[in-house]
């Protein structure tokens, strides 16, 4: 199918997106999931298009996503497929006029993510709150996973103090650190209402011993933070495999950065 430019350069950049996350490691089998939202980017042909699947019932009205469209990756496809064939691996559905259900509307009729209601959900709360965010990713960044493994690390702002001060670049492109929701089961509306909560105050937030789920006005500002986090844990665990604790920068040189970057 022949989309528009706009349209076209979102399904690329989830390609290239998922490309890296399978690139990473953050992507055994068919982990991980991304959602866009492409509204702005329809056009009429999209709008025309009769629907590929039965109705299916959201967990709850979605009142702030009505008529919108979302390119979403497919329940069970690989990210390494996404990558090389992104329009046999991913989906676009119609929200309902009414907000209570979706259909598949194209290029085929591959199921969504099992994580579809979370990312729904999460969308549609930014959405009622004005915030700009177009992407929400998750993934499964190996060092940022093992660190939620240690309860010390799950205080509030623990982590996000321990990371910045592994590398000035994570204090000055995370400025608000990570966000941490206990362990959920994962695909539950639990577990999106628990993140939605951590969503207020973070761009970023670590899921425990599962993965971590980012938002952004595209997809290379979330991945970008997730990788210069992941960047920091790296650092963490590079120095404690050669034998001894980083000090990290200290919290004057910390905010000397927030000053001179006016973070
Ligand atoms: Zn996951």
């Amino acid at each position: 199918m022949q989309y528009n430019e706009k349209l076209q350069t979102i399904i690329s950049q989830v390609a290239e997106i998922a490309g890296y996350l399978w690139e990473r490691g953050w992507a055994e089998r068919n982990g991980g999931n991304i959602s866009y939202n492409i509204t702005e980017a329809v056009d009429d042909p999209i709008r025309r298009l009769p629907a590929l699947s039965d109705r299916i019932v959201l967990p709850k009205t979605m009142t702030h996503l009505k008529e919108n469209y979302f390119l979403v990756t497919g329940t069970g496809r690989r990210m390494r497929y996404v990558c090389s064939a992104p329009m046999e691996n991913a989906s676009i559905i119609r929200i309902s006029a009414d907000g209570t259900y979706y259909e598949i509307v194209a290029e085929k009729p591959i199921q969504p993510t099992s994580e579809l209601p979370s990312h729904l959900t999460i969308h549609d709360y930014l959405l009622g709150q004005g915030r700009p965010n177009k992407a929400v990713i998750h993934t499964h960044p190996i060092e940022l996973v093992a660190m939620t493994h240690n309860p010390d690390f799950l205080g509030k702002d623990v982590l996000s103090r321990l990371l910045w001060s592994m590398i000035p670049e994570t204090r000055a492109f995370c400025p608000k650190g990570v966000g941490i929701v206990p362990y959920t089961l994962p695909g539950s509306l639990e577990l999106a209402e628990n993140t939605i909560r951590q969503l207020d105050e973070y761009d970023v937030v670590l899921w425990e011993k599962h993965g971590a789920l980012a938002i952004g006005e595209d997809l290379i500002e979330p991945f970008d933070m997730i990788d210069t986090l992941s960047k920091s844990a790296k650092i963490y665990e590079s120095a404690c495999s050669m034998g001894f604790h980083p000090t990290g920068m200290t919290e004057a040189q910390m905010d000397e950065l927030k000053q001179a970057f006016n973070l």
